[in-house]
């Protein structure tokens, strides 16, 4: 057996989606911060994440060009060894100030974002508790760790209180893991129990809000605002590169030992720090999320709205709208399928398929942003009712 030979069953998994293809899809030409050209065809996006629809921002794209002109490409090299750019602390400053906290830390993507705090938080004798449906960043982070890993069942508050119970004097050196409103299935945590449940135990909580940043919460700050957790919840970790429209990571914590973490954390110390330009157009869009209610008013007008036609369309919906909807199908053939056939009538959307589904389902996933209209959402719906039987 070589290196080689476990391709062989990733080629037949290849071979056995044909011609449908998700991960090879090109957008050729970027028209708006909701449509592209695929396959030549101008597309309605609906899978992106772009929930504020930042990225075509005017402000946005100038405070990157300027920062391209001015500093540079890149910054070639992590903090800790090659520098610390100003633009980098203004931001921390910035993230810090935006949730009220004395400490924020910016990584160079969500993804790492995770690995980064949960490795300089679990050590061994520790125990990390997941949702789960948290999302696969969080299960690499607890990987990296040498902490005991256990899950709950998702969003029960019960199965979280019998695994901390059953963890005994464990529980007061576990992290408790969850997401806010979650990626694929749209449905937001009961925040406010599980930060109860966890604390009762002495446990702490880290919540990923990387779908909820700009988009739940009346000043955006995510579930853990509109759940009223801010004081107690310990740390918050997120993304750029959905809401604020670029790529990279932050934590945010009450917590002074944040700080700290720069001297401990491998998978911050030993990466580059995220570029001048991706700092400084991500600068200016936390700023519009902060300042501009009004994106939040209207994507919450269109989540609504969205719920409502997937009701209409007999699909399951979240109790509160949100702006990530699923559709589940029977098994991975439909689901590509469906995805093909959605994609050649110019709508594009997400498949989710085995094993890396909540509960091991096929299904499509939807997701809006405040820069679509409402002529947009009745599209989605109209032109998902038309391929579905
Ligand atoms: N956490 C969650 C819940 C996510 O959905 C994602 C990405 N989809 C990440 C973290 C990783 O973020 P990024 O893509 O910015 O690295």
């Amino acid at each position: 057996m070589s290196l080689l030979s476990k391709f062989a069953a990733v080629a037949q998994t290849r071979a056995a989606l044909g011609d449908h293809d998700p991960t090879g899809v090109v957008m050729e030409r970027m028209l708006s911060a909701t449509r592209a050209l695929i396959n030549g065809r101008p597309t309605l996006l609906a899978g992106t994440n772009n929930y504020l629809g930042m990225t075509m921002e005017p402000a946005a794209i100038k405070a990157g060009q300027e920062a391209l002109a001015e500093a540079g490409t890149g910054t070639t090299g992590s903090r800790n060894a090659n520098g610390t750019h100003r633009a980098h602390k203004l931001l921390e400053e910035e993230l810090a100030a935006f949730y009220g906290y004395p400490h924020a830390m910016v990584f160079t993507t969500g993804y790492g974002a995770n690995l980064a705090v949960m490795s300089a938080l679990l050590d061994a004798g520790d125990a990390v508790l997941l949702d789960a449906h948290a999302h696969a960043s969080l299960f690499d982070g607890a990987k990296m760790t040498r902490a005991d890993t256990y899950t709950f069942r998702h969003n029960d508050v019960d199965s979280l209180d019998k695994r901390l119970r059953r963890l005994g004097e464990q529980a007061a050196s576990t992290l408790v893991i969850v997401e806010g409103l979650y990626s694929v299935t749209g449905d937001l945590a009961p925040l406010a129990d599980i930060d109860a449940v966890t604390h009762a135990h002495g446990a702490m909580l880290l919540v990923d809000e990387a779908h909820s940043l700009g988009v739940i919460g009346e000043g955006g700050r995510g579930v853990v605002e509109s759940a009223g957790i801010l004081d107690t919840v310990d740390f918050v970790v997120g993304t750029f590169s959905k809401s604020l429209g670029t790529v990279g990571g932050f934590c945010v914590s009450r917590h002074a030992e944040l700080g700290l973490f720069r001297y401990a954390s491998r998978p911050y110390i030993f990466t580059a720090s995220p570029s001048p330009a991706t700092i400084a157009s991500t600068r200016v869009a936390l700023a519009m999320l902060r300042d501009q209610p009004e994106r939040r008013v209207h994507l919450q007008r269109l989540c609504a709205r969205l719920r409502a036609g997937m009701a209409q369309l007999g699909l399951p919906v979240n109790e509160v709208p949100t702006p990530v909807a699923c559709v589940p199908l029977p098994n991975r053939e439909k689901a590509l399928d469906t995805w093909q056939r959605l994609l050649d009538n110019g709508l594009y959307v997400n498949v989710m398929l085995p094993p890396a589904t909540p509960g091991n389902e096929a299904m499509l996933r939807v997701s809006i942003g405040a820069a679509y209209t409402e002529a947009d959402v009745d599209e989605i719906v109209l032109k998902l009712g038309e391929v579905l039987d």
